[in-house]
């Protein structure tokens, strides 16, 4: 049987979208494009180029049978909508024109323009796109794992599909005492999460009359709020006013959810802090995934994929681009930034293939829809540097409704409708729009 679905596999194309590849499968597959890497920004790029190439000239290599929409996870958390909302099937996201392979990518060989797997397969490919976003490292924060998978526990994190049912449950069940929220010492997507759900759960509290017995406590590894001055002023207010006790440069190193406890060491200290807690809300820290890490050619010290910052091309192998989390361009890790990526990737890639320099710049767009409560958000959009960049006719520093709604409605429509088939490049000519006389 594994035998007659290897030969299938190797002179039927496009079959592999159908099987989950055995072991023993070792067969060898060549295109043009390499996609590593099948959620948001690689499904975003393979629709680009599989509608321009034909059939089968863009492999898309992704283990998951699920995709995920997961700037949702933290409505998940604040029990607005279920995981379940959030999912659709990885084959009903990818393109019909690109073939999929089930697989985890084990190794870049770029001298070679080759990527082996786990199942043992070789892809060759002429241009390689990394997509490969960034994964939760639990073990380095010892007891975290186990904590989260104790269902007794009042342990959870909205950055895991598998955790972010149990932070409304958390919240529900909390009545008294101390609610602390984390943020790690490494690099994480959408980097407001953290206290987005702070602030739901403290209107949830508040909803619930048990806000006054409730001692709700931010610690982050990071300086200050929020690493874009406006907003963070802005958000400065919401936490005086929800009464929030932040802690800077404070960082998770422990669980011990047996006494539920919580071990605190400053950055800068080795002084430990042991908190007790009655929930406690984990931003885990973040890697890229060990593949990347291991490709010493192609990554910085930190394992993220080097790409210029501006063409997002990797200097050292110009057929290799980078998109998403896991390239180590200086913005907000956010699937807005993705948004704005694609079109930069799209035309400098077609330029390397016309054999001509790459031209579009990335200006380090990312936007993040700061919730502050139900039914409230502050929508933070900038550019590199920390520059404001907003598409709204008014102050995105105010809650506002509309940007609750467009947080929870309209950018899953865009996402699921437009973006992941390749069409959407932000909101710049929206802005255009709405917004012609602001800079
Ligand atoms: C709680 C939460 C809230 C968020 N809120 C927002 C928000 O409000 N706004 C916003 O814009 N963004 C938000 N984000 C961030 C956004 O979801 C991510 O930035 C975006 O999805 C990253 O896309 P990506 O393609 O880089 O990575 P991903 O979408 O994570 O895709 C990476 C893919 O690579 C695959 N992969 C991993 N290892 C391998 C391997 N060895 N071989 C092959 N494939 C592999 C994975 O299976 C995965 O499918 C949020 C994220 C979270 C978790």
């Amino acid at each position: 049987m594994n035998i007659l679905r290897k030969l299938t596999a190797i002179a039927t194309p496009g079959i592999v979208r159908n099987f989950s590849v055995s072991t023993s499968n070792n067969a060898t597959y060549s295109c043009k494009v390499l996609v590593v890497g099948g959620g948001t920004g690689g499904c975003t790029m393979a629709a680009k180029f599989a509608r321009r190439l034909p059939k089968d000239s863009v492999i898309v290599l992704e283990p998951s049978k699920d995709h995920y929409y997961q700037p949702l996870w933290t409505l998940v958390g604040a029990g607005v909508v279920r995981v379940n909302d959030t999912r659709r099937s990885e084959v009903s996201v990818l393109p019909k024109n690109a073939k999929w392979i089930r697989d985890y990518a084990e190794k870049i060989l770029p001298e070679k323009n080759k990527v082996t797997t786990k199942e043992g397969h070789e892809i060759n490919y002429e241009y390689l796109i990394v997509a490969a976003g960034l994964q939760n490292d639990y073990k380095k924060v010892p007891g975290l794992y186990e904590a989260l998978n104790d269902k007794s526990s009042c342990v959870s994190s909205i950055f895991d599909k598998e955790y972010c049912e149990k932070t409304f449950e958390n919240i529900k069940q909390h009545k008294q005492g101390n609610a602390i929220f984390t943020y790690p010492d490494t690099m994480i997507k959408c980097p407001g999460a953290p206290q987005k759900i702070a602030y739901l759960a403290d209107s949830y509290f508040e909803k619930m009359n048990v806000r006054s017995k409730t001692n709700i406590i931010y610690n982050t590894c990071l300086p200050v709020i929020f690493g874009v001055p406006k907003y963070a002023e802005a958000l400065m207010k919401v936490v005086k006013r929800k009464n929030i006790n932040v802690n800077y440069k404070t960082v998770l190193k422990e669980v011990r959810h047996e006494k539920k406890e919580a071990v605190f060491v400053g950055k800068d200290s080795t002084n430990e802090i042991t908190m007790d807690y009655s929930m406690l809300h984990v931003a885990p820290p973040m890697q890229t995934p060990e593949f990347l890490r291991n490709s010493s050619q192609l990554v910085d010290n930190c394992g993220f994929l080097e790409v210029d910052m501006y063409t997002l091309q990797n200097q050292k192998f110009p057929n290799i681009y980078g998109i998403g989390d896991c390239t180590n361009t200086p913005n907000s890790k956010t699937a807005a930034a993705i948004a704005q990526q694609c079109y930069v990737l799209e035309q400098n890639l077609l330029s390397t293939m016309q054999k001509n320099e790459p031209k579009q710049k990335y200006n380090g767009y990312g936007a993040c829809p700061l919730l502050t409560s139900y039914g409230k958000c502050i929508l933070a959009e900038f550019t590199y540097g920390g520059i404001p960049r907003e598409t709204m006719p008014f102050n995105q520093a105010t809650e506002s409704r509309i940007a609750y709604y467009m947080k929870k409605d309209l950018f899953p429509f865009i996402y699921w409708h437009i973006m992941l088939k390749g069409y959407y490049h932000g909101p710049e000519k929206i802005r255009t729009l709405l917004n012609p006389f602001r800079a």
